[in-house]
């Protein structure tokens, strides 16, 4: 049967899948990156996966997988196929196309980012179903967004349209990994919930989700801890949406499993906000942790569209030597 490979590459965890041409998952794996070992051992470990899966679709599908969608976190220059910078895998410049293409004997590849792949996954079967035009952010260890246009995902003239967790929200303020100082990811992300409320109740292991539990349980702190992020959110959505005037923000991302703890106080948050600017659906994100991995599967199948449509400007490995006119 055919079908392509799907990869998303997390900090700790990758996740896997076969995929058919419907989008059903024939076959799903887990595996971990190995980051302790550093940056190169991530790399073998993705190329030995990637062989694995290849192997295993051969052995369950009767043939191996017509092209390959890997996503990865950070900076991703999607039209070379380099993972240009990843923080949490200590990556700079990794050519994931080349490495992943020369070891399953040419195959295509396609290489996304894993937020804009999980929001383009949320457009055709999630939570932006319907919509035209939405936004989504996942508020995880840091903050991503997907600007979906139609049935895509902007990608911007580098690769990096929509990072919204780089807006500055207080100008001034917390030194981010960026090099700018306030960013939005630094007051919203699960991360920055997380340690703003381990040190306002003195517990070092306290979580994001602890916080959500004491605000649903009403403690004074967390509230106030809480709604700092909830206002530092507003600030940073409410300048997302006066520039895209999307029909629905999608939320995701570990810090949205609060549910209306979040959803209730942010929708409030950016009423207050906006003038002109109509307020889009607030909504939660619909495909959880495996959109990145079915974001990875439509990139691959969106890739084969795209070869087919013009095989001369993106050759297959197997399609056949065009045949040129002698002079
Ligand atoms: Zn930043």
């Amino acid at each position: 049967m055919k079908h392509v490979i799907a990869l998303d590459v997390g900090g700790t965890g990758m996740k896997a899948a076969l995929v058919a041409p419907d989008g059903r998952l024939l076959h799903q794996a887990r595996r971990a990156t190995g980051r302790h070992r550093g940056p190169e051992a991530v790399v073998d470990e993705i190329l030995r996966f990637a062989a694995d899966l290849h192997a295993e679709g051969e052995a369950r599908l009767g043939r191996g997988a017509s092209a390959f969608g890997v996503t990865v976190p950070g900076i991703v220059d999607a039209d070379r196929g380099v993972a240009v910078y990843a923080a949490n895998l200590g990556w700079r410049d990794v050519p994931l196309r080349a490495l992943i293409g020369e070891r399953l004997h040419g195959i295509p590849v396609a290489v996304g980012h894993d937020v804009r792949a999980g929001g383009l996954a949320e457009g055709r079967a999630g939570a932006g179903r319907g919509a035209a035009r939405f936004l989504f952010v996942a508020l995880g260890t840091g903050i991503a967004g997907a600007i979906g246009i139609a049935g895509r995902v902007e990608e911007g003239a580098h690769g990096n349209a929509g990072e919204i967790g780089h807006v500055v929200v207080r100008p001034g303020g917390a030194p981010c990994p960026c090099g700018q100082l306030g960013c939005l990811e630094r007051y919203a992300s699960a991360s920055a919930v997380s340690e703003a409320w381990a040190r306002a109740c003195g517990d070092p292991d306290a979580d994001a989700a602890d916080c959500a539990a004491a605000v649903a349980r009403g403690d004074e702190r967390a509230c106030e801890v809480w709604q700092e992020a909830v206002d530092a959110l507003a600030d940073g959505l409410v300048t997302g949406l006066t520039l895209l005037d999307p029909q629905r923000l999608i939320i995701g991302g570990g810090l949205a499993e609060a549910g209306e703890t979040l959803f209730a106080p942010l929708r409030e948050a950016v009423d207050a906000r906006i003038t002109f600017q109509r307020r889009p659906e607030i909504v939660p994100a619909d495909l959880g942790d495996t959109a990145g991995c079915l974001g990875a599967g439509l990139l691959a199948w969106d890739l084969l569209d795209a070869e087919a449509a013009s095989p001369a400007a993106a050759p297959s490995p197997d399609a056949p030597t065009p045949e040129v006119p002698a002079p």
